[in-house]
């Protein structure tokens, strides 16, 4: 498509958005009165407006119900985390079996590393993207440790080129076959927090398998953002959290895929808890773990009943928006941000975008490095009412969401940047 860089066609797009509606059905921050231009789903997506009804009904049935609602109330919270396999699966390109809401993210990614990086004294070794986000890089260290190896000569971080600032598919792929014969683990990011690369998890998958490693990836960033195919793909292994653009709000459930593959491999070590155990005889509370079938073995404890109904009307709204519609916008969206960004400094000589330019290796968020002015350019965005984040030493991350986000919004932004810019 030809952007034109005027108010004018910012808004011509919106009118033409299929999704348009969405909008109304979150809500929306304020600053200062007026409501804010919100380019942080990334970090923590919009509240939508039906969680409060979620939330209601299941205050509602332990109101009337107490102990009687694991059973009685509309869902039965004994069997609540099937209630959202369904959503989850679509989000990942996943079967209902292999996907489960349960605990945080890290605590995830620590159990599923307990059953899948499993080193020998000669095949220990990790390889994972430089930078990665810090609780995934104390999870791997911690993790190397427990095993009782060293963590500087287990852990292979794979850095961009000189003078590059994301990784080429090709180099993950020469280093994972550089390392096979000791390669126990590939972990990547889906979208890298900093960067926000969206890494070929296809390709990255398939060299490590042939190298003779487990393959796992952290969702974080790639959920609800990016189109994810898990099953087909062959993964092994992934974790996630809902807080970002599942807009499922603060401290909210996390989840988790174990591929079909590995769904009877009940022999794999595991940390083991009750609401993993089979569970027709969950209740007779004898001795002697029986997991069930697929990630639902690997359930800890009994269901955040609360959390996962937040979760829930989160993921009802994705299926009525439809991902393919949510991508096709997010491409059009943040590429009309980019052009915008580079109508501003065609040079670069101000800031460049670390985020690559092929749509195929990206989902929304844009990472605007700054040469200059950029804690100035941050602050001055801040106060004209733009809720963005900046990451050290000097990164603005803008993630501009097509599930609440518009055009108008993307050009209203890049004129906010230009003139805080120029000031
Ligand atoms: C957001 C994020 C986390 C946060 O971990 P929690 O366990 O949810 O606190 C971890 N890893 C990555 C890559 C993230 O983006």
């Amino acid at each position: 498509m030809q952007f034109e860089n005027t108010l004018a066609f910012a808004r011509k797009l919106d009118r033409a958005d299929s999704l348009k509606k969405f909008r109304s059905l979150f809500h929306l921050p304020k600053v200062k009165g007026k409501t804010a231009i919100y380019f942080t789903g990334n970090s923590l997506g919009l509240q939508p407006k039906s969680t409060k009804n979620y939330l209601a009904e299941e205050l509602n049935d332990w109101a009337a119900l107490g102990v009687e609602g694991h059973v009685h109330s509309k869902r039965p919270w004994l069997y609540y985390h099937k209630f959202t396999k369904k959503g989850l699966a679509l989000l990942t390109g996943a079967k209902t079996s292999e996907v489960v809401a349960m605990n945080h993210l890290t605590v995830n990614l620590h159990l599923l590393m307990v059953s899948f990086y499993r080193p020998t004294k000669k095949r220990f070794k990790i390889i994972t993207e430089a930078g990665a986000f810090s609780s995934d890089q104390y999870a791997f260290e911690s993790q190397v440790k427990f095993h009782g190896f060293e963590p500087d000569n287990t852990i292979i971080e794979l850095k961009p080129r000189e003078h590059e600032h994301t990784l080429r598919t090709e180099d993950i792929v020469s280093a994972i076959q550089q390392h096979q014969d000791e390669l126990a683990l590939v972990i990547f990011s889906g979208v890298q927090y900093y960067t926000g690369q969206f890494f070929d998890i296809q390709k990255i998958t398939q060299a490590g398998h042939t190298a003779g490693a487990i393959v796992g990836f952290d969702l974080a960033h790639a959920i609800g953002n990016v189109n994810l195919n898990l099953h087909k793909h062959n993964v092994d292994f992934a974790v996630w959290c809902s807080y970002k653009y599942l807009n499922t709000g603060p401290g909210a459930v996390a989840g988790a895929f174990v591929h079909e593959r590995h769904s009877k491999s009940f022999d794999l070590p595991r940390f083991a808890g009750w609401w993993g155990h089979h569970e027709q005889d969950r209740f007779q509370m004898k001795k002697g773990f029986i997991p069930m079938a697929g990630i639902d073995g690997w359930q800890l404890s009994n269901h955040p009943v609360l959390p996962a109904a937040a979760l829930l009307a989160s993921l009802e709204i994705f299926q009525q928006a439809g991902l393919k519609n949510l991508q096709t916008k997010s491409s059009l969206l943040t590429g009309y941000l980019e052009y915008l960004l580079k109508q501003i400094d065609a040079t670069g000589e101000n800031f460049i975008i670390l985020t690559p330019s092929d749509k195929q290796a990206r989902g929304c968020q844009l990472s605007i490095y700054m040469k200059q002015k950029g804690k100035k350019v941050f602050n001055a965005l801040t106060k004209a009412g733009v809720i963005a984040d900046w990451r050290e030493p000097n990164v603005i991350r803008v993630a501009p969401v097509p599930m609440y986000n518009t055009f108008e919004e993307v050009y209203r932004f890049s004129e906010i940047f230009k003139k805080a810019l120029r000031a």
